[in-house]
């Protein structure tokens, strides 16, 4: 079976992304069929429209998707036509050396397909009218009307949680709130620092206050982002434009520093200040992403002091697990969504959401299907 549908296709780096045409759907064993119903616009695209993150082109992008279950392959199990799911980015073998390390984000079979933007299977699955192979982004290629995914990357959530919001957990929801709940050990009561508040850092808030933290510092350059954070959960805002976080976060503890940092902002100088910022003994967290080929430079002794380092690129994911208690404390009202999402937009307005998302004037843009 293949289908024709409309996909926002990137031909070149730097160029807009133009919505076509394209044909996809043959199923291979494991796959499913998912009608993409809402799709967010985060920065890892971005990355690839700019150029400081390379893949073969032309792709589709979009990567943190909710949509319906519409086509199931051979031996496709543990969904059935109908489903509300959410998709994960992070298809994994299960059997590899990492994926028997439970580090399924690095599992062999993810990292090979993954760099030629291919499907799990090896295979691309979709191609342009004219023919010419497409890749999909990260397993997915969700700024599309449909996308073929293996179907572990399908988790089932409840038909109540509107499409919109859900498509978030996908990525930048997890990797927030799992950064917090399943990389750091956050105490009952810590101090904890979050530099950059977009939509990860604003799940990291939340994922903190999950947590027990006491003190929950929020860190940016921009006021309305530092307003959001603090109706997230943030008990202390810091403009780092006039305030330094470090001496703020050593303040706040008696003059030792945050007991856990979160960076999510992805600069130079957001990794430097996370690790000025912990206190000797504390964790910091890497969330944030920065040119690949660029050097970062840190003061030597900010790294001292026994303080642990850990870079964390999914929250720690295990989307069968995760995503449906991510989605179920959306819906109990411990887990705020709704002021993630700046924006609704169509597919034909993907390149002005992403021109929004580089000026820094959205969290989330979500195109709507
Ligand atoms: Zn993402
Ligand atoms: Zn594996």
């Amino acid at each position: 079976m293949s289908i024709e549908y409309r996909a926002a296709v990137l031909h070149a780096v730097g160029a807009p992304m133009t919505v076509e045409a394209v044909v996809g759907g043959d199923l291979g064993r494991g796959d499913v069929l998912v009608r993409i119903k809402a799709a967010g616009l985060c920065h890892t695209d971005l990355e690839v429209i700019t150029g400081s993150l390379r893949y073969p082109l032309p792709i589709v992008l979009g990567h943190e998707a909710a949509g319906v279950v519409e086509a199931l392959g051979p031996d496709a199990s543990g969904l059935k036509v109908g489903d509300h799911v959410v998709l994960s980015w992070n298809p994994h073998c299960g059997h590899c050396f990492y994926c028997e390390r439970d580090l399924p984000i690095l599992c062999e079979t993810y990292l090979t397909h993954g760099s030629k933007a291919v499907a799990f299977d090896g295979e691309s699955h979709t191609r342009l009218h004219d023919g010419r192979d497409l890749r999909r982004l990260m397993f997915l290629g969700a700024f599309a009307e449909y996308a073929v995914v293996a179907d572990h990357q399908a988790i089932v959530v409840p038909n109540e949680l509107p499409f919109d919001r859900a498509c978030l957990i996908g990525c930048g929801v997890m990797t927030g709130v799992g950064a917090a709940l399943n990389i750091a050990t956050i105490g009952y009561g810590d101090t904890v620092m979050v530099i950059g508040c977009g939509a990860v850092g604003l799940s990291a808030v939340q994922g903190a206050r999950l947590a027990g933290a006491g003190e929950i510092i929020a860190v940016d350059l921009d006021a309305g982002k530092l307003a959001l954070a603090g109706r997230v959960g943030a008990t202390s805002l810091v403009d780092a434009r006039s305030e330094d976080p470090s001496a703020i976060a050593r303040a706040k503890t008696a003059g030792r520093g945050a007991d856990v940092v979160f960076e999510a902002a992805g600069s130079p100088g957001s990794f430097r200040a996370s690790v000025e910022a912990v206190r000797p003994g504390g964790e910091v967290i890497w969330l944030g992403k920065t040119d690949v080929a660029h050097d970062v430079a840190f003061r030597w002794g900010s790294l001292m002091g026994d303080k642990r380092i850990r870079r964390s690129s999914y929250g720690g994911a295990r989307p069968a697990r995760d995503f449906p208690l991510i989605a179920r404390a959306y819906l109990d009202g411990k887990l705020m969504l709704d002021e993630l999402i700046s924006r609704h937009i169509a597919l034909a307005d993907i390149n002005d959401g992403f021109l929004a998302l580089q000026r820094g004037e959205t969290i989330r843009s979500v195109v709507v299907f």
